[in-house]
């Protein structure tokens, strides 16, 4: 069970790194992708569509399934969480591939941890906060 606002989350956390997920991810594709995050903050209710379009590449599906915690047969529709999730004291996972900026900030038990989307290793736990600096190594 995941919520719009999580999917939001997801793929904007991946956005910056799809191209380097795979070569499939057309141009077409992340245009797309940005054009409805655009329309999120505009407000719009664009979750469901966000979704269609990442489940059309296998790996964005695939990696989405598990950043969500669902089955990827599950991703084209969404249901709300219960109203009882509890908040825990935020702390970041990233990866830990060298010159790899990726992180997944968790502030929710029981939240899953995605793998690095362009190496597919575990993340690790931070231990103290990161500085966001998005500095791109290629
Ligand atoms: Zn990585």
């Amino acid at each position: 069970m995941y919520t719009g606002q999580e999917i939001l989350f997801a793929v904007r956390q991946l956005r910056p790194y799809m191209e380097k997920m795979s070569e499939e991810i057309s141009p077409e594709m992340v245009s797309e992708i940005d054009r409805l995050l655009a329309c999120a903050d505009a407000g719009e209710k664009v979750e469901n569509l966000l979704m269609d379009v990442c489940a059309g590449h296998a790996l964005l599906r695939s990696w989405l399934a598990v950043a969500l915690d669902v089955d990827s047969g599950g991703l084209r529709s969404y249901g709300r969480l219960p109203g009882n999730t509890s908040q825990i004291a935020a702390v970041k996972y990233a990866c830990p591939h060298k010159g790899c900026s990726f992180e997944w900030p968790v502030s929710k038990a029981g939240q899953p941890v995605p793998p690095c989307p362009v190496h597919l290793i575990p993340l690790e736990l931070q231990s103290k906060p990161v500085p966001s600096n998005k500095e791109e190594k290629r």
